[in-house]
């Protein structure tokens, strides 16, 4: 396909996230306005802020709760993501055996009552989460890739997670694209959803179980007060015992997560619903969710009318952990996109993209959820996902909750929650150190797979991004 006709593909597509762009969608709740008193605040409602509201209603209905949302339920990355439910808390089992070796039994034990206990509440509330159990089925699209098949087949296997390995043709006969030349397929450690309704769902399940969940408050301080902090947004001030700060990549309210967190955007294009002939040319009868096996990793699924969601590969810092709506539209990263799209599926060449996005994705050094204290212990903040916590979102919100309580649980004695990341340096070094990764990886993706010194150098300290 041409320039022009990858151009054309997506310059019609609504500039808006997918999965917030329906009919449904509820409008935004109110904004706070008064002063309120409360036991906790949660600041955010994306995924981590919204189980942080639920449990601690559900744990101890007697605790006060008020949310605050500086936008809309799920604006952030919670309503701009594929989707992905993946069981795992540390980005991977190969990112928690680098990390915490010692730990990944007891890790994935979690990550699995974790899983299903999201299925499950998903359940008991009713959300219309459009939970699809498909698995997730990794392509190699270069020669090279298909030798780390063996190793992550057993890597799973080894942690009791089902997983298969296919050759090509097996792999096309899934899914039918010139570009693979083998897979990996995890039928019971990765589901898909429709992260915006369960996001909804939330937010109603908190409502009804008590926490006051305002919209369109964007918190501009969180001070200490007393014993407690004091949460203040234009139109009034919360006063609670305890904050938890699910702020994401957002411009943090606490400095300490300025040093482990930048923002990192992602982009996203769906296409407008496949026909049946469109549908019957790529086979994908089983739905599973899709990425590839290189550093610059695309991930794609279908959404419940058969429109195929692709994003991914183009991972983009902008200097000073530039955020903000400008950065939705990145033109150069979605024609790049798209002509990928079509290398991938040449038999949707006419297909047209509806919508395209961005979003930001907190990423952090470790490349999995991290916790800490601030204001001398009165606000816990939970940030640093790195782009896989739709489901570790909901183990986020509960160590968060032991934190706040100062409890003394099996999750508060995990390593992995006790440590920090290693820290970013400041600008310029920052963008420097986060650009110069960015093209090591590319250059590996292009040399084989084989890392230059500097991704080296970051595997020596932990620091290296692997797929
Ligand atoms: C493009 C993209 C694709 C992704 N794909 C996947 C995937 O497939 N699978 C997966 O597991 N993960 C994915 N992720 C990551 C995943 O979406 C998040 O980790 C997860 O939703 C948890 O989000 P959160 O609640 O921590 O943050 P967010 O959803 O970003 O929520 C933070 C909220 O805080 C609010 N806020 C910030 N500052 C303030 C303030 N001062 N006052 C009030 N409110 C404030 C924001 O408005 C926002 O709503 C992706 C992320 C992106 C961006």
């Amino acid at each position: 396909m041409d320039a022009d006709a990858i151009r054309r593909s997506y310059a019609d597509a609504q500039p808006r996230p997918f999965w917030l762009d329906r009919p449904d969608a509820p409008e935004a709740g109110a904004p706070l306005e008064g002063d309120h008193q409360t036991d906790l605040v949660v600041v955010g409602g994306g995924l981590t802020g919204l189980w942080a509201a639920l449990l601690a209603r559900e744990e101890t209905p007697q605790r006060e709760v008020v949310l605050l949302e500086g936008e809309r339920i799920a604006f952030g990355a919670s309503g701009r993501n594929g989707g992905f439910m993946s069981a795992s808390l540390t980005h991977g089992i190969e990112n928690g055996v680098a990390r915490w070796p010692d730990e990944m039994p007891q890790l994935e034990r979690l990550a699995r009552e974790n899983f299903a206990a999201i299925k499950d509440a998903i359940t008991r509330h009713d959300i219309d989460a459009g939970l699809e159990e498909t698995g997730e089925l990794s392509f190699a699209t270069a020669p090279y890739q298909a030798q780390y098949i063996p190793e992550m087949v057993e890597t799973a296997r080894s942690y009791g997670w089902a997983a298969e390995a296919l050759d090509a043709e097996a792999a096309r006969a899934e899914v039918s694209s010139p570009t693979y030349h083998g897979a990996v397929f995890l039928p019971d450690s990765c589901a898909v959803l429709d992260p915006a309704r369960l996001a909804w769902g939330l937010a109603a399940a908190a409502r009804s179980a008590g926490a006051r969940v305002f919209e369109r408050s964007p918190v501009t301080g969180v001070e200490r007060d007393g014993e407690g902090v004091v949460a203040t947004t234009a139109g009034g001030r919360v006063r609670a015992r305890r904050a938890i700060l699910a702020t994401s990549a957002f411009p943090p309210l606490v400095r300490a997560i300025r040093h482990y967190v930048v923002p990192v955007w992602d982009y996203v294009l769906v296409t407008e619903p496949l026909d049946a002939a469109q549908r019957e040319a790529i086979g994908w009868r089983r739905r599973q969710g899709l990425a590839d096996l290189a550093n610059q990793f695309h991930y794609y699924r279908l959404t419940a009318d058969d429109r195929i969601l692709w994003g991914g590969y183009d991972a983009i810092y902008n200097f000073r952990n530039g955020m903000g709506p400008h950065l939705d539209e990145r033109p150069a990263t979605f024609e790049l996109l798209a002509g990928q799209f079509f290398e991938t599926f040449p038999q949707l060449e006419g297909l047209r993209f509806s919508h395209r996005w961005g979003g930001a994705i907190d990423t952090c050094s470790r490349f999995s959820v991290m916790f800490g204290r601030a204001l001398g212990g009165r606000a816990v903040y939970c940030v640093g996902y790195t782009g896989l916590g739709v489901g570790a979102s909901r183990f986020g919100a509960q160590v968060a909750l032991d934190l706040t309580a100062a409890r003394d649980t099996e999750r508060t004695r995990l390593k992995m929650v006790r440590s920090k990341p290693i820290p970013f340096p400041p600008e310029p070094l920052r963008w420097g150190a986060i650009t110069l990764t960015r093209r090591a990886l590319a250059k590996a993706d292009r040399q084989e797979g084989r890392r230059g010194l500097w991704l080296r150098t970051l595997d020596r300290f932990g620091l290296g991004f692997d797929s």
